[in-house]
This record gives structure tokens, sequence and C-alpha cells, in this order.
């Protein structure tokens, strides 16, 4: 389980139910307030050197950016979620180009404004049946362990007429979402690779048998699954020295 060392959080998050849980659940965590989670001064201007110390903080905030960017590839569109960067560190992860040392954790209190949103374009698209990237920027399975967001947003979600749910993970702890309602309306991307280079480049997630075994339960458990290789070009290339 992720224990943070320390978290910053936006004050705004004690209007929110899921704020005030979080703040109550790591009680323990020293904490400092900020102004925006978009810019932590003290954090930005940590040297390079301190990346794997940024990964074990936590930022709390609320999302005030909401637009949907279309996408082609595994949905019709991109959505900001709930969580942005990941406690792991793959050593090609796209979020280090975004955020650089910065690719830390950071979550978003304000989901029900952010599903609710989803829920309404997928009912007001009458030419097709919409599917949501919700996890382009984040991993949410890992970021379930912390807010237990997942099943709330399945099942709500389950409420919606139309439009279908999709993320990728390279995380094993699916328990929370297997006995719940909405399963048909999620296609879950797990994330695969040989071992060696999971063993390799990928640290801090779930190994590829663990990953084998998530995928067989989230089959059996009545979701749709499909293979994911976000890393492709670059795990080729590398697997070209070590194999
Ligand atoms: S698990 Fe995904 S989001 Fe996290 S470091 Fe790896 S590639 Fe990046």
């Amino acid at each position: 389980m992720f224990i943070p060392d320390e978290i910053y959080y936006e004050k705004a998050i004690k209007s929110y139910e899921l704020g005030i849980s979080l703040l109550r659940k790591y009680e323990q965590v020293p904490k400092f307030v900020i102004e925006n989670h978009n810019n932590i001064e003290k954090l930005r201007k940590m040297p390079n050197t301190e990346f794997s110390n940024l990964k074990r903080k936590l930022i709390i905030g609320v999302r005030k950016t909401h637009r949907y960017e279309e996408n082609h590839k595994v949905s019709d569109f991109l959505v900001p979620y709930t969580s942005s960067g990941c406690t792991a560190s793959c050593l090609y992860c796209y979020l280090v180009c975004h955020y650089n040392k910065c690719s830390y954790l950071r979550i978003f209190v304000n989901r029900e404004q952010m599903l609710q949103r989803m829920i309404k374009t997928a009912n007001e698209s009458t030419s097709k049946e919409l599917t949501f990237e919700i996890g382009s920027n984040s991993d949410l399975i890992l970021e379930n362990s912390i807010t237990g967001n997942l099943p709330w947003t399945i099942q709500n979600f389950a409420r919606s007429k139309h439009g279908f749910l999709t993320f990728p993970t390279k995380f094993d702890m699916i328990e929370p979402i297997l006995s719940i309602d909405g399963k048909e309306k999620v296609i879950i991307r797990v994330s695969m690779n040989p071992e060696k280079l999971i063993n390799l480049v990928e640290f801090g997630t779930a190994r590829l048998n663990q990953r084998i075994r998530a995928i067989n339960t989230l089959k059996d458990a009545g979701y749709k699954v499909r293979n994911y290789h976000r890393s492709g070009y670059f795990c080729r290339r590398l697997e070209k020295f070590i194999c």
C-alpha cells in the first residue's frame, strides 16, 4: 500500500467528500497547503536527483481543465479524469516527458463534476456510442488503491444509457472492481511486455505473472479486456539489445 512521505493539497479540497476522506486517511502524514497543484515551487526547484523521492509525495487538488481531446486509437475522447502522474517509474513514461521530475501522483477530488460531464456527452451523442479514455494521464488501478474512485466511477457510469469507459493499467490490485455493477460498459487494457523488459524498465509496477492473473480474473468477472503495449517502439528497440 502506498503511504506518501508528504502531502501537498489545495485548501479547496476540503469542500469535497473525497478531499476530506483523503486528509483523514493520511492524518499522520506531514501536509502542506499549496495554491495550485500545477505549480508547486518547492518541488519544481528540487534537483533532478530527487526524482525517486518526489514519487513518494502525493498532491491533492481540484481539476480545473476539463477539455476533451479527440482520440482515434482506443477511444473517441481522452478525458482528463481523477488523477495525473503515477507512483511507479517506468523509464520510458511519457508523463516524465510532460512533467519531468514532477510526474508524481496528483489526485483530483471533484469526481462528480467530471463524471456528470462524461455521462451528459455520452447521452447527447446521436451518431454513435462514444468511448471515453479516462486513464491517459495516470494508472487508475493504482490510483484506486488510494482513492477508491474506480468502483465509484464504474457503478455510477452504469446509470448512463450510452457510452463506454476504457483505461490502461500495469497494476493488478483489481479486487475492488470485481463484484460491482456496470462491468459491461468498461474496457480494461492491461499493458504487457516480456518479463525481461518489465523487470528492466517498468519499476514499481506489477510483474508479468501478476498481470496475466489480473487479465484472466478481469475477463472471468465480466470485463472486456484488451492487451495494451504503450511502450511498443521503445521496448522493441531495447529488446534487440538485451534479448
Ligand atoms: S505505470 Fe504508466 S503512468 Fe506509471 S510510470 Fe509506468 S508508464 Fe508511467
